[in-house]
Order: C-alpha cells, then structure tokens, then sequence
C-alpha cells in the first residue's frame, strides 16, 4: 500500500512546476494541489462570481469538485497542521503534492507539523538562470540582475533549507523533463516510491483541480481561454493565447527557449556575473558551457562572454 506522504515543490516560479504537476496528478495515488499557500487569496475570488473555481473548472464552466465553497472551508480550518491530511480524505490519494514553491511556506508547515516530519520531501523545480530572467523580465517584474539575484537566492534557500532540516529531495530541471518526460517522470516516481504509470504521459487534456499554476500548463485544453482574473495578463493577450493554441505541440521532444532569441548579450553577461550563479546552476547539475553554445548558435559574436 502507498504510504502518505506530504511533498513540497520548492523553486522560482515559472520553473515548470505546473507541467510537471500536472503529469503527477494522473497517478492513481498522487493529488496535484497547487499553490496552498495562496488559497486564502483564491478562495475569495473563488466565493465570487469572477471565478467559478480552478482554472480548470473555470474553463469548462463547471463548479469544481475539490476546491468546492465547503471543501475550501475544510481546507482553512485544518491549517497549516492539518491540510494535508484534508486533502488525502477529500482526494482519497495517499501522496498529496504542495506546489507553492516558496521556502518560506514550505518552513512554516514543515515546523508547525511535528507528526508529518517523516512524511515529508520536496522535489526542487528549476529552470536555468537565463530562462528564468527571460520569464521574469518579459513580465516585468524587474530587471535581469534582480531575476538572476531571485533565481540564485531561492535555490540557495532551498538547499540550505532542505539540508538543514534533513528532507530528503530531488531536483527536476524543466529542460530535462520537456525533452523527456518519461525519463523525469520514472525517476519521480521512484522517489516517491510509487509505480511509473504511462498516463502521466497524456497529461495534458487531463483533468485537473489546483489552485493557481502558470496558465501555459491549460493551452492544451480544447476549452483553453483567458480566466477574468489572472497575474498573467501582461503576457497574455488574446492573440498570443489563440497563437499558442493554434500551433501547440505535445509536451515532451522540445523545451521552450525564448531567452536565446530575447535575451542580449549583456544580458547573459550579467547574469554569470551574480556571485555564486555559476557555482549554483553547477549545483543543480546544469552544464553552463553547454547553455553558452546553445545561445552562441543563435547569436553572433558570443566570444565576448567571461565565465
Ligand atoms: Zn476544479
């Protein structure tokens, strides 16, 4: 029998947390969540007429069986102590997946669940540092030295964090997934002491019920449209959303890389010259020289960048 177990996703956002969580979430003993830690920020919006329920639900103009009105009161009263557990009893799956993604979050709940200590592990999504920045950027959320700042800082946090406090963890890096999810999959699972199941695989018309997560993750549904509400609206226009949807491809055999063809070379620059990047992407096993070529076949005059 699969045991319980509470598993945090921890990581930047935009690292493909969502993609993956919602491959996971078709094993018969996993719960993809979502992002917990924003529920109380959702669930208003989900008690209005704007939002019907998740994304998902949203999208299908269906009230959504998990994160019903009572279901989300539920929820609330467990608190931090208890949501897990709330979530094995509504879902009736074993090994619930927490994808707030942030350390801080992940401390609270870990420190305030003294009975789950040995239930618990985190898996640390990552994309690399340059495509992150891109992410972050063309949101305009800040400028490259802060989004490389960002993405070294909560990578650090995170192996402090987890080291510290003994979690056990393994690192998902969107590149390796997105070219071969299979390979990504087998090993979560086998980390999660779980069996490979091959319907991971089609994930992507699948249903699924999660607070929040990063709307690309949805283009696939054949009802895929803009939520009234989203963080995402800079980025999201209607024309781009029907662009998407229009020559979308399977997930898996190919991985989004923008940054090589909107990132500058300053750019680049930059953000290796962040203290501790390098050794940080080394660290979660990316081969920075690797990147470097990548981006030199799409840009000329690359042998201006200093490692
Ligand atoms: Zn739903």
């Amino acid at each position: 029998m699969t045991k319980a177990q509470n598993i945090f996703i921890v990581g930047t956002a935009y690292s493909g947390s969502t993609v993956l969580g919602n491959a996971l979430n078709c094993h018969k003993d996993i719960a993809y969540a979502g992002e917990v830690n924003r529920l109380e920020l959702f669930s208003q919006l989900y008690n209005t007429a704007e939002i019907g329920g998740c994304l998902y639900c949203n999208m299908h103009d269906k009230p959504c069986p998990l994160f019903s009105k009572e279901n989300i009161r539920k929820i609330e009263l467990a608190g931090v102590e208890g949501y897990f557990s709330k979530f094995r009893e509504i879902t009736g799956k074993e090994i619930i997946i927490d994808g707030s993604k942030f350390l801080n979050w992940m401390r609270t709940v870990y420190y305030s669940n003294a009975f789950a200590k040995n239930k618990t592990k985190a898996i640390i999504s990552v994309k690399n540092p340059f495509s992150f920045v891109q992410s972050f950027v063309s949101r305009e959320i800040g400028l490259v030295f802060e989004g490389a700042n960002m993405w070294r800082d909560t990578y650090l946090d995170a192996f402090r964090t987890l080291n510290s406090a003994g979690i056990p963890y393994m690192v998902v890096r969107y590149e390796n997934y997105a070219f071969k999810p299979q390979d990504s999959l087998e090993k979560v699972c086998a980390f999660l002491d779980v069996e490979f199941d091959k319907t991971m695989l089609d994930f992507e018309k699948k249903e699924v019920h999660a607070i929040g997560g990063n709307l690309h993750a949805l283009t696939w549904q054949d009802n895929f449209r803009i939520p009234p509400i989203t963080m995402e609206k800079k980025i999201f226009s209607k024309e781009k959303a029907e662009k998407f949807k229009s020559d979308h491809k399977k997930f898996g055999g190919w991985v989004d890389d923008e940054w090589k063809f909107t990132l500058k070379k300053e750019d680049i620059q930059t953000i290796l010259s962040m203290p501790m990047l390098s050794e940080t992407m080394n660290l979660l096993g990316y081969k920075i020289y690797d990147l470097l070529e990548e981006y030199q076949k799409e840009n000329i005059g690359f042998g201006d960048i200093k490692l």
